[in-house]
């Protein structure tokens, strides 16, 4: 095999900057799981994945399905703002995927995908090849950490959390909120938009409010946001924190929440555990940087994230890239039109691709989607807000359905009743 080899292999470390590394590896990398029927591979088994695979074998039990990924245990986002501030528990957001092998007969492959070979058709792991017919990758986002000066992917996570994938990350960030002294300042940087979960980091700042009027009463919260204003649900947080946390939109200087719209991020200095955003610089006691995002690496690594080098763009009908034939993409490393970056979208885009996936296998006509996304944020303990909406597809995009959700009328304590059981549902569905 040569480099120039029309059937190109995208492999890790091109795009890291590792080298070519694991070229002749991969050139020798045997079949681990010879192919014998029609056969669907999905990487990533978090929101999207989980829900591709199950959804494939409910709807065509002759296709073989595999599902390859990274972790023995899938520790869900949503709600991990909870557990931030000791109102949930990791342990309540972390399934396993053993009960799709045993009810669906889905091959389960725990292993990282390292790279893609569009023209053979296969995925690489560490053990070896894997051979599809349609591939799906649903791999969550990685961080544009480059973006932010002296920002150092190692060590800067340690002294500022971003706690923006739910796991030893949330723990690191509750403890430092925990250790801080009352009268300390806490700073959370949100980048631009698009990211993952529009509404999560305000939905996060309520909660650490929530905390501080709590237990560090004396402490505030400084907010740099890289966007003009609040990106989601802004008229209910605005009036949750006015509410609740004193907050004064003409004057940061009241109450627990600084909120400040068009302040990116340019510069972090650990050492001196401050920010910068090119106009001034702010120390804080806790510092809690959310770095913009892109889609998962094997995503880049397939080759089907699109010119802006970020994010996937797909057929808004079946979730086949534009890029490359074969390869699907779901969840938030996609570009779904009007979809936000949500649990809920990519489950309901997995439903979607799944059943054009077996249609296309079945020589069958596509169907259209209708997609649903309902999403929750809390601004206290007990009290809650929504946004949700119908989407379509029209003439090859995904629109909002006019007039179709909308935000809850206020905020109250049933909807953070049905946040908790919306979440119970999303986590049985992945896991049964
Ligand atoms: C703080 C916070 C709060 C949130 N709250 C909500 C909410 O209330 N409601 C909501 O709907 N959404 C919420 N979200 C967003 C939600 O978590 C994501 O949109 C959703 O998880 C996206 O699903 P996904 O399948 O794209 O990625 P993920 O669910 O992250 O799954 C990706 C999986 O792929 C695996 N993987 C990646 N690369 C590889 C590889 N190369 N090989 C093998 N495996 C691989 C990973 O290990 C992971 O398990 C929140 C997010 C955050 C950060």
């Amino acid at each position: 095999m040569t480099m120039n080899r029309r059937s190109f292999i995208t492999l890790v470390g091109a795009a890291t900057g590792a080298g070519l590394l694991g070229f002749p590896y991969i050139s020798r990398a045997a079949d681990i799981m010879p192919k014998t029927g029609r056969r669907v591979v999905v990487v990533g088994g978090g929101s999207g994945g989980a829900i591709v695979a199950k959804q494939v074998r409910l709807a065509d039990p002759s296709i073989e399905v595999v599902l390859i990924e990274a972790e023995k245990s899938f520790i869900a986002c949503p709600l991990s703002n909870l557990v931030l501030v000791g109102m949930r528990t990791l342990d309540e957001n972390t399934i396993t995927l053993a009960g799709l092998q045993a009810n669906h007969n889905i091959k389960l492959v725990y292993d990282t995908v390292t790279a893609v070979d569009p023209a053979a058709k296969k995925v690489i792991c560490s053990a070896g090849a894997i051979a599809y017919d349609k591939l799906v990758l649903s791999p969550g986002v990685d961080f544009r950490f480059e973006e932010i000066e002296g920002y150092d992917a190692a060590t800067t996570p340690e002294a500022m959390p971003h706690a923006w994938k739910a796991g030893p990350q949330t723990l690191l960030l509750k403890k430092r909120l925990q250790d801080m002294k009352d009268g300390g300042v806490v700073v959370l940087t949100i980048p631009q938009a698009p990211f993952r979960c529009p509404p999560g980091p305000y939905e996060r700042i309520s909660m650490i409010a929530h905390y501080l009027k709590q237990n560090k009463p004396k402490s505030k919260i400084i907010v740099w946001d890289g966007n003009e204003t609040i990106v989601a649900k802004a008229p209910l947080f605005k009036k949750g924190w006015a509410k609740h946390y004193g907050y004064d939109e003409k004057d940061s200087s009241k109450g627990l929440i600084s909120y400040n719209g068009n302040s990116r991020l340019t510069k972090v200095d650990v050492k001196a555990m401050a920010v910068d955003n090119g106009i001034e610089a702010l120390k804080g006691d806790v510092i809690n940087v959310i770095p913009a995002q892109r889609a998962g690496l094997i995503a880049q690594l397939a080759g089907v994230v699109g010119p802006d080098k970020k994010w996937c763009p797909v057929d808004q009908i079946s979730f086949e890239s534009t890029q490359v034939k074969d390869i699907y993409v779901v969840g938030d490393s996609c570009s779904a039109g009007a979809l936000p970056k949500s649990a809920y979208s990519a489950n309901s885009e997995a439903k979607v691709c799944a059943l054009n996936i077996v249609q296309a296998l079945n020589g069958k006509e596509l169907i259209a989607p209708s997609h649903v996304n309902v999403c929750y944020s809390y601004i206290t303990d007990k009290e809650a807000v929504t946004v949700s909406g119908i989407y379509v597809e029209k003439d090859g995009k995904t629109i909002a359905v006019p007039n179709s959700g909308g935000l809850s009328p206020d905020l109250n304590e049933a909807e953070g009743n049905y946040a908790r059981s919306w979440m119970q549902n999303m986590l049985i569905e992945m896991s049964t």
